[in-house]
């Protein structure tokens, strides 16, 4: 209804006057916001009709996290309404960029993980697909990370506005959580049943965002549960104003995956209220008969997180249903697909036996049940000791989530081909065996509508431009730009936005952190949450390593490089702590240093999340993924920096694999070992990084300086990372690849010192990188696992 300019215009200066104030910017962002929230409703609407009368199949993507960004700007460029309104409020003296600003993002994830299930349900919706997401609406978010003497300190985000929410309170959909309780088995009209008596009931209600879909086709949902106090009667509680205080603090906030700190039993908490809710609402809100779930509904848990899903739906068809354990299991194992997202021990979800048993006890008893018929299932089989443990999922008073999920799962999948191999061939290597057909790669992707069309508004100008406008639709065709890549207007075109968006990034900063950058320089940078494999020890290190040359040898003069750096770390994480502390004292020294300072710059930028990785990406010149081969199952920053024409220095890890596949590592910088060689090195427990300080002095000299020390505000601040280093072996081999990676930037040097040839790669990545769109990894996931049909749009 709303495609021309002086219609809004008119519209939107009639609600600004009814309002009957000043023209300030915030008036113009509640205008706005209602505006769009009306465009969508209707479409909403439209889609939900469409849903309740057609009773196709659904999908419902479980995650612990939804890293969704701001949702203002995006949904005005998925309404195909971004540059009217933009031009619009432009004739009005108002400008959308700055409006942008006043929204607060929700910091719902942590990372890679969350930021994947927000470009999904993107695609889903876009792709005109009936799938919805849930997950939990945590009031505070993931903390915002403020720098004070480098140190990170850490606040909850405020992203809860009263006045204009992105989400709806759904009451009427409220369900009630039980935790706790005594198990009680009784006689029922047809065999024993178990029960829970005087259990805790905790409400959950949903708050209902819409996800608009590309040219506004289909909203579907996004569902965030929130507790509450119950309003059943539990005579166990006498207390009732401890119990607000620990229903409030199910949804209170987010924690950081891959913390070691108490508060499991919170962390338990959440995974169930979100397993439980999501399942009750699609349960009572079903148009089926129950033995058709699998035909209706396909659920996708989002990493283990929610694996508690598998059991619970047991108990529900169980328990609730009156179904037969066989005929439960039937359904749930064709209803319920698995993502992996990591071979990291830590990261591999295991739960006392305990806790769940104290905190779950229904559950608990459920979860024994699947787990001894699986091993009498694999009596017949001679198993040594080594695969019987590979295939437990209790052991030794453990849970082991992902044992639970691949058993109770009817599909199995890794994030890159890589990973997926890994998992196959080692990690789960018994598993594998025992379910031949049920592991399957869906390497991960993008949504290209956020990280060209919305963060990159003048490259994807240009883009068109030059294949016009199909590309939009179908990402693929960005292999069209191939036919530019050698054209000297269209690469002058792309070095001048590159430009335009280093500045945009340099008066970001400048309002933001105070902090000047040279436009010149190149934007080398190296954004993501903080841990050891991601190593960016090794990167601070290296720029540590050039400073010392830069003082020590005269004819050293390297052309000026700015090296940003973004991420958190948990707020237990020790290690990762220590390195964000390194890094910002080595800025402070090389950026106070006059002749460093003509070479180099270290700039950390704060609190990185959605918004400022906007900010940064389409800025970067070069995209560091140096995770150690192995670790990294795929990462999904490596592909939004492609698209926006950086060239990555990385390793052989994750889908770097296949960004050099795609894009020829004549266009990349590949360095360090291979994940073959890391992963022998670990078995055989043969890597000595002595060795490597002893026969290399300019390593040497390095460690010399981070013992004393001197980069790190005394030695008190370095001993974890001394201690990894040194004691703890080098577990992620930063002085092993330590030489290539140095080697590698000399190669990037050497590049840039000619621009147009360098262009010319920039071009070439952003041509292949059409296949990193997530509309590929959903269609893919749509064709092999869930099997949905496409609604028909009505725009
Ligand atoms: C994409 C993204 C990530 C994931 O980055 P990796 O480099 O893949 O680890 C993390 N945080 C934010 C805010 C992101 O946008």
């Amino acid at each position: 209804m709303f495609s021309y300019k002086e219609e809004f215009k008119k519209s939107f200066v009639t609600r600004m006057e009814r309002k009957g104030m000043e023209k300030t910017a915030e008036l113009a962002y509640e205008t706005l916001w209602e505006m769009t929230q009306e465009w969508i409703q209707k479409r909403w609407n439209r889609t939900n009709q469409l849903y309740r009368d057609n009773n196709e199949k659904k999908l419902y993507y479980f995650s612990i996290e939804f890293l969704i960004g701001r949702v203002l700007g995006q949904n005005l460029i998925n309404l195909n309404f971004y540059d009217t309104v933009k031009e619009g409020l432009d004739e009005l003296g108002l400008q959308l960029s700055e409006i942008e600003e006043l929204e607060t993002e929700p910091g719902l994830g942590n990372g890679g993980l969350g930021r994947l299930a927000a470009c999904f349900v993107d695609s889903l919706a876009s792709l005109g697909l009936p799938g919805h997401g849930y997950g939990l609406r945590y009031k505070g978010g993931l903390f915002t990370q403020h720098f004070v003497n480098g140190y990170q300190t850490e606040q909850p985000t405020q992203w809860i506005q009263q006045e204009h929410n992105v989400d709806i309170r759904r009451e009427e959909l409220a369900v009630d959580i039980s935790y706790y309780g005594e198990i009680q088995v009784v006689m029922g009209l047809d065999g024993l049943k178990v029960n829970v008596e005087n259990p805790e009931w905790v409400k959950a209600i949903p708050y209902d965002m819409p996800v608009v879909g590309a040219n506004g086709g289909t909203v579907n949902t996004l569902r965030l549960w929130q507790a509450e106090v119950s309003d059943r009667p539990f005579p166990g509680r006498e207390d009732y104003a401890v119990y607000e205080h620990e229903t409030a603090k199910i949804t209170d906030r987010l924690y950081p995956d891959d913390s070691l700190e108490a508060g499991k039993i919170l962390r338990l908490k959440q995974q169930y209220f979100l397993c439980s809710a999501s399942l009750q609402t699609i349960l009572n809100n079903r148009s089926f008969s129950i033995e058709a779930l699998p035909e209706n509904a396909a659920i996708q848990i989002n990493d283990t997180h929610p694996a508690l899903a598998i059991p619970e739906l047991m108990r529900l068809l169980i328990d609730d249903h009156a179904l037969s354990w066989d005929q439960a299991w039937d359904i749930t194992t064709r209803t319920i697909s698995y993502t992996n997202h990591t071979i990291l021990e830590e990261a591999m979800g295991k739960w006392d036996s305990r806790l769940i048993q104290s905190l779950l006890p229904r559950i608990y008893l459920i979860i024994e049940e699947i787990d001894r018929r699986f091993k009498k299932s694999l009596q017949q089989q001679e198993l040594d000791e080594e695969a019987l443990h590979k295939l437990s999922i209790i052991e030794n008073g453990t849970i082991k989530m992902a044992v639970l999920a691949v058993v109770g799962s009817y599909k199995v999948n890794g994030v890159a081909k890589l990973h997926t191999e890994i998992l196959k061939k080692r990690e789960m290597k018994e598993l594998n065996e025992q379910f031949p057909n049920k592991f399957h790669n869906k390497t991960n992707g993008i949504t290209h509508r956020r990280w060209l069309l919305k963060a990159n508004h003048e490259l994807s100008g240009l883009i068109t431009e030059a294949i016009g406008p199909r590309w939009i639709k179908e990402p693929e065709r960005l292999s069209e730009l191939h036919y530019f890549a050698q054209n000297h207007s269209f690469l002058q075109d792309f070095q001048a936005i590159k430009s335009l968006k280093k500045e945009h990034l340099i008066h970001h900063l400048q309002r933001n952190q105070n902090v000047v950058v040279d436009p010149d320089s190149i934007f080398d940078i190296h954004i993501k949450r903080f841990h050891g494999y991601k190593r960016q020890l090794m990167n601070i290190l290296h720029i540590q390593m050039l400073y010392d040359r830069i003082k020590r040898d005269p004819t050293y003069r390297p052309y000026p490089r700015t090296f940003f750096f973004g991420g958190k770390a948990a707020p237990s994480y020790h290690f990762a702590k220590q390195v964000i502390k390194m890094i910002n004292t080595v800025a402070s020294k090389v950026n106070s240093d006059p002749l460093a300072r003509k070479h180099l710059h270290v700039v950390f930028v704060e609190n990185y999340n959605v918004t400022q990785a906007e900010y940064l990406i389409p800025a970067a010149d070069v995209s560091e993924q140096i995770s150690t081969a192995s670790k990294e199952a795929s990462g999904t920053g490596n592909m939004k920096l492609m698209m926006n024409g950086a060239l990555t220095i990385g390793t052989f890890d994750g889908a770097n694999v296949e960004i050099f596949e795609e894009v020829g590592q004549e266009n990349a910088f590949v360095f360090g070992m291979r994940a073959e060689q890391v992963m022998q090195y670990e078995k055989e427990k043969s890597y000595n990084p002595k060795e490597i300080i002893d026969s290399d002095s300019e390593i040497a000299q390095l460690m010399e300086e981070l013992i004393k020390g001197e980069w790190t505000d005394g030695k008190n601040n370095v001993d974890f990372i001394v201690g990894q280093l040194m004691e703890d072996s080098d577990p992620y081999f930063v002085l092993k690849d330590f030489r290539s990676y140095s080697k590698a930037h000399e190669q990037i040097l050497k590049a840039y010192a000619h621009p147009e040839k360098w262009a010319e790669m920039c071009v070439k990545n952003i041509a292949a990188s059409g296949i990193f769109s997530s509309d590929r990894t959903i269609q893919q996931y749509s064709n092999d696992v869930w099997h949905l049909t496409k609604i028909p749009s009505i725009y």
